[in-house]
């Protein structure tokens, strides 16, 4: 139900807890969050509340500057720590809002091509998508140009990749997302309150578009994959 991501210089697990307490008002049933360590996607994941996942990382420190961290309000799948989000693959992490609605045909075809799930989302068929582009030898913007044209659905979407972390590429299909502008970092939220504490330099993906962000800036794509200029903002929303 909320989503948070950010190419970074310092620790990105607070950063992405804190981003997460200001979506709380959103309602959630579980949450989680996944890093870049040493180029390998880890994660921590956990049900109820932002406390039991802030507890699971104490235990359990994630390091890494570049991450995803969503809180998660089920609509396929018990709200259960193994459907929470990040999905990951080795290759690709995701966290998702909304609804895949064409999932199971999609599903069907990867199971047909021997892709393995570990969980009942939407979610996760376009994760073991990516992984497929990517196993094809896609490039990330190539695999996620791809999948995101074989999804149906209202959705917002963050993908991170491993090995590649000064990479997160977003999307929005039905709900907003905002891309916030850092200094040699990049940040992106399901608002722009939960990124002020981050910045206050937004621009707003509009329907369809897709980004490419890494430390300096953003690339925006149209739903045709046309590069398009979005207005980066300053907005007063307080911190
Ligand atoms: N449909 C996804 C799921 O059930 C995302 C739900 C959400 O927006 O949090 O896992």
């Amino acid at each position: 139900c909320g989503i948070v991501g950010v190419v970074g210089r310092e620790a990105a697990a607070p950063r992405l807890l804190e981003a997460l307490r200001r979506l709380e008002y959103r309602g959630y049933d579980s949450a989680g969050i996944a890093t870049l360590v040493d180029g390998e996607v880890q994660r921590r994941r956990a049900e109820g509340k932002l406390g039991n996942l802030a507890q699971v990382l104490a235990e359990s420190p994630l390091s890494g500057t570049t991450g995803i961290g969503h809180t998660r309000w089920a609509t396929h799948g018990a709200p259960v720590e193994r459907n929470a989000h990040p999905h990951a693959t080795a290759r690709v992490a995701v966290v998702h809002n909304g609804i895949f609605e064409n999932y199971a045909e999609l599903r069907h075809e990867l199971e047909a091509k021997g892709a393995v799930f570990q969980t009942e989302t939407d979610t996760e068929t376009f994760c073991l998508l990516l992984d497929d582009l990517l196993a094809q030898g896609m490039t990330p913007e190539q695999a996620a140009s791809a999948a995101l044209k074989r999804v149906q659905g209202a959705f917002a979407v963050a993908m991170m990749f491993a090995g590649e972390a000064k990479t997160l590429i977003v999307a929005r299909q039905g709900a907003p997302l905002a891309v916030g502008f850092g200094e040699g970092e990049m940040f992106v939220g399901s608002d722009a309150l939960a990124l002020a504490p981050l910045t206050r330099r937004i621009a707003y993906l509009e329907e369809g578009d897709w980004a490419v962000l890494s430390e300096n800036d953003a690339r925006f794509f149209d739903i045709h994959d046309n590069p398009v200029t979005r207005e980066v903002r300053t907005t007063s929303v307080s911190g």
